[in-house]
């Protein structure tokens, strides 16, 4: 079955100042895909994922969303990034609130939803992700991997349609990052449509759908995973691979 496009980049362009960093990016991801963006430190993967979820304007190109261009300056971008889910490397949970406050906070004032409407489904969410009993723990009361897990909750509670995910197990100890990509895995499981930006080469070969492999603000080579693993076409994609590998 051919599953229906969500996000189509085509032609998308972005620079800083005479820095051009995203040089006509094209990219199609289908409903329920799992696209990894792979890629040297500076290439432009971070950068790309912010232009989709329009914290980056575009200087060129089109960025289509079910079809529509969200890049179209009357629509409202706020309106759009409550459809795209983002979760950074860093997780910028309020130190201040408990776990679940910090699940809460937008999908009150956002959603304009109740508390007690609420707390079901967050605590399931809680407890489907291994942190049934972390509810009312404040982040400096949790570990890495536990508040990474919890900015995940955090975007889902927003109930976006798609989710990026920007290097989410950089800043983490080694022992801590297999817990937080087997959320990113079940997630896959449950049909969310992703595109992560990642140095956790073993996980995009055993998990993702597609890999895009980006060089100086190009994508020069995208397949399958033992496609550009094992039988990589282009000179840089080998280079690369022999780094990180
Ligand atoms: P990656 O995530 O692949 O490491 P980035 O998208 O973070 O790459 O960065 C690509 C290039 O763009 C780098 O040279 C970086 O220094 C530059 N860059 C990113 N954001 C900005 C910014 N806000 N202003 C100026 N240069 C930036
Ligand atoms: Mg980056």
């Amino acid at each position: 079955m051919d599953r229906s496009i969500k996000l189509q980049l085509s032609g998308v362009r972005k620079s800083f100042g005479p820095l051009e960093v995203c040089k006509g990016i094209g990219l199609t991801v289908r409903e329920g895909e799992m696209v990894c963006l792979i890629g040297a430190s500076g290439s432009g993967k971070s950068t790309l994922l912010r232009c989709i979820n329009l914290l980056e304007q575009i200087d060129d190109g089109e960025i289509l969303l079910d079809g529509a261009d969200i890049t179209d300056p009357d629509l409202d971008p706020q309106l759009i990034r409550r459809r795209i889910g983002i979760v950074f490397q860093s997780y910028n949970l309020f130190p201040h609130m408990t776990a679940v406050e910090n699940v809460m906070l937008a999908p009150l004032r956002i959603h304009k939803r109740s508390r007690a409407d609420l707390l079901p489904e967050i605590t399931a969410m809680f407890a489907r992700f291994g942190l049934a009993d972390r509810l009312t723990h404040y982040p400096d009361q949790m570990s890495g991997g536990q508040q990474q897990r919890v900015a995940i909750i955090r975007a889902l509670a927003m109930k976006p349609e798609i989710m990026l995910f920007d290097e989410v197990t950089s800043a983490l100890d080694p022992e801590l990052v297999a817990e937080v990509l087997d959320v990113v895995r079940e997630l896959k499981r449950m049909g969310m449509t992703m595109v992560l930006a990642t140095h956790e080469m073993s996980f995009a070969r055993e998990a993702a759908d597609r890999i895009c492999f980006l060089d100086k603000g190009v994508i020069v080579e995208e397949g399958k995973p033992t496609q550009i693993f094992e039988y990589p076409q282009h000179e840089r994609t080998r280079e690369f691979l022999k780094r990180v590998l």
